[in-house]
């Protein structure tokens, strides 16, 4: 049988690359989304992460459909960009629940699959900035650097039972969310990334794919950048 991969957010972007690249390597792929549409070959639940019962009620019907999770992507995740100063509770609180507390709720429902069949792949995104900082960021930086705490205490917690759990950090991928950067920003990013260029969003689905492989049963609690040299260092 081949594994069962639950993508969240597969509808467009970074997660949608990565769940057509699994579609494309043989796995059984699903997805929770909010809205859109799924790539061909992926399956879908309706739920928004910010929800617990939603999160398990989607999990409970993928899995009825196609057995239990074996690889999850967390991917989903939002931005609300704004200075320290001026950024209110809310802006603050709806990236951390999205992004942080969202990726809690998906890999909490997804580990209790994965400790009963001794294995799993846990793949949280993060960023480069949750490393590195970006002014502007401070409520998605911290969501996202909190998710590498996250993997290193479900290696610990569960390493023992054949389940990993990693960090793909990217830079700056071209999809909707860096689309509103506008082109000046976009010009002075790249002059700072030792590639000159954004990434793709295949660049990022390459290393979840790795992640989930059998070569990397022994890679664990990692930080893996696919950011173009921009956060060496980190
Ligand atoms: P997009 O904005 O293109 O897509 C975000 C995805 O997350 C959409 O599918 C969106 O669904 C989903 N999503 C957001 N909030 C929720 C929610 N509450 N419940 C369910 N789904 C939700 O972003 P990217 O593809 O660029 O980003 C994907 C991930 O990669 C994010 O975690 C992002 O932080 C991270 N990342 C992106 C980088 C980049 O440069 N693009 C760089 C580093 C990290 P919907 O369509 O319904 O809104």
């Amino acid at each position: 049988m081949t594994r069962h991969v639950l993508v969240t957010g597969a509808n467009r972007g970074i997660g949608r690359a990565i769940a057509e690249s699994f579609v494309a390597a043989g796995f059984t792929v699903s997805s929770i989304h909010r809205s859109g549409e799924l790539p061909e070959g992926v399956d879908g639940a309706i739920a928004d992460i910010t929800d617990t019962d939603a999160v398990n009620a989607a999990f409970d019907a993928l899995e009825e459909r196609h057995g239990r999770v074996e690889v999850l992507v967390a991917n989903a995740g939002i931005t609300r960009d704004g200075l320290l100063m001026r950024m209110s509770d809310e802006d603050f609180e709806t990236v951390l629940d999205t992004n942080l507390t969202g990726t809690f709720r998906c890999v909490r429902r997804a580990t209790q699959s994965m400790v009963r069949q001794r294995f799993g792949r846990i793949v949280l995104v993060g960023s480069v900035v949750g490393l590195m900082g970006n002014p502007g960021q401070v409520n998605y930086s911290a969501s996202k650097s909190a998710l590498v705490g996250m993997a290193r205490s479900i290696t610990r917690e569960v390493g023992a039972r054949g389940i990993t759990a990693n960090v793909i950090a990217p830079g700056f991928i071209t999809t909707d969310m860096t689309d509103d950067l506008g082109a000046d920003l976009v010009k002075q990013y790249e002059a700072n990334i030792p590639a000159k260029r954004f990434g793709s969003t295949d660049d990022v689905a390459a290393a979840a794919l790795y992640l989930a492989s059998d070569g990397a049963g022994y890679v664990s609690g990692a930080v893996i950048p696919v950011d173009g040299g921009l956060g060496m260092g980190h």
